[in-house]
């Protein structure tokens, strides 16, 4: 599994635009933008990990379910 993460990446519908500098729950936070034009700061390991592939638009449309919930959590 691909674990570092850089700009530009695609993970899902999320492109990563930057690195915001912040930690949370010892994770990097990273800023993307998701295909439907959405800006969203995602942790590292959820997007290393597939948890977080949108938004959340995909979740409202009803096709991927535990998306937002699990975007800023600590993922245990
Ligand atoms: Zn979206």
């Amino acid at each position: 599994m691909k674990n570092r993460i850089s700009p530009n990446q695609a993970y899902g519908l999320l492109t990563v635009i930057r690195e915001t500098g912040e930690r949370r729950c010892g994770q990097k936070v990273w800023e993307c933008v998701c295909e439907c034009g959405t800006h969203c700061e995602v942790l590292s390991h959820n997007l290393a990990s597939g948890n977080t592939k949108s938004c959340g638009c995909l979740r409202r449309k009803g096709r991927i379910i535990r998306d937002v919930r699990s975007r800023n959590a600590c993922g245990v």
